[in-house]
């Protein structure tokens, strides 16, 4: 059995490496678990990245990873790709398992696993994704000038990237699978108002079609009829939900109403004493790279005062 450290992040993102960077720096020798196939978190499947204050010209989203793990490496983190593949929190002190089966115990422990954006599911998905297929309009958005987009969705987020997505674009088009939208009522009118914005009811992605590298047209199936149809787009954005990763921790901590890690807002305070969480393993409504870290350093802060009262 391995000696009780102070504390073991769960996460390699935004979140997960500042929490390391600032429980490295108050010398409290973090350890974290990175993931075995995904070390880095969702930006490691970007590419420029805009909107991170601190780089004017913009960074390369692995770069930026890169950066983040260095800079916690350099104050003493110890960084294992690795996944954690079971955990038990409920004690004062917390085991975490890792894919060997090696238990690591902790007094504090922080998750920061991140969220998925659900997919279409379809064959050229995943290689046309950067090269016009997208799942945030805020951080793609601005890539997609004079373009024709489809955005595929009908709730709150799909709306909204819509009408962000209308400023940029020359037209966009909502694809939807029913007859009415579940966003809410002023989202949708924002959505109808806008002359930019118009709606294939009743449809759906059928496939997804490349030119020289790049999305260039996508087949719509209409759901009541069967029929086919040909929409020629060079952006497609996928707006159908976002899936958090909660399935290690989710027997054990509180989740909100969206299936969300629940914590005590602002703090980052699970229901458990000694449990942190931070970034879009929490977080429904901003799920940027900005603000996981911002909460990836507010659970670091908020372990180092939990350690300091346990003392
Ligand atoms: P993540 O970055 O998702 O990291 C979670 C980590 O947890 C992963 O490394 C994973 O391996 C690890 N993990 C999960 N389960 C386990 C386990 N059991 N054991 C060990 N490790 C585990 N935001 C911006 O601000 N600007 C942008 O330009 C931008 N572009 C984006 C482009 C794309 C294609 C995507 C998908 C997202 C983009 N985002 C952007 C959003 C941004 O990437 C996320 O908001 C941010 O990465 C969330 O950080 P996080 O640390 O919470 O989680």
């Amino acid at each position: 059995m391995s000696d009780v450290r102070n504390v073991i992040i769960i996460g390699s993102g935004p979140a997960g490496y500042t929490a390391a960077l600032y429980t490295a720096r108050a010398s409290l020798k973090p350890l974290v678990f990175e993931g075995a196939v995904t070390a880095g978190g969702a930006l490691m499947n970007t590419t420029e990245v805009e909107n991170f204050p601190g780089f004017r010209e913009g960074i390369m989203g692995p770069d930026l990873m890169d950066n983040m793990r260095a800079q916690a490496e350099r104050f003493g983190a110890e960084l294992v790709a690795d996944d954690v593949t079971a955990v038990d929190l409920t004690g004062d002190v917390k085991t975490v398992t890792d894919s060997a089966g090696t238990v690591h115990r902790a007094k504090a422990v922080i998750v920061a696993t991140g969220s998925q954006h659900r997919k279409l599911g379809l064959p050229g998905e995943d290689e046309l994704s950067g090269r016009g297929v997208s799942y945030c309009a805020t951080c793609d958005g601005f890539f997609f000038r004079e373009h024709d987009i489809v955005v595929v969705g009908g709730g709150d987020t799909a709306m909204e990237e819509a009408t962000f997505l209308s400023r940029f674009a020359r037209t966009v088009t909502v694809v939807h699978r029913r007859d009415a939208l579940r966003a809410s009522k002023a989202m949708q009118e924002r959505a109808f108002a806008d002359p930019k914005i118009s709606f294939r009811w009743n449809s759906e992605v059928a496939a997804i079609h490349e030119a020289e590298g790049k999305l260039s047209g996508l087949t719509l199936r209409d759901t009541v009829t069967g029929e086919t149809s040909s929409i020629a787009a060079t952006g497609l954005f996928v707006a159908i939900g976002h899936d958090p990763r909660v399935e290690l921790v989710k027997d054990q901590l509180d989740l909100d109403q969206e299936g969300y890690l629940q914590v005590d807002a602002p703090s980052t305070r699970t229901n458990l004493p000694g449990v942190f969480a931070a970034g879009d393993v929490v977080d429904h409504t901003y799920r940027q790279a900005i603000t996981a870290a911002g909460t990836g350093c507010a659970a670091a802060l908020d372990a180092e005062r939990y350690l300091a009262a346990l003392a």
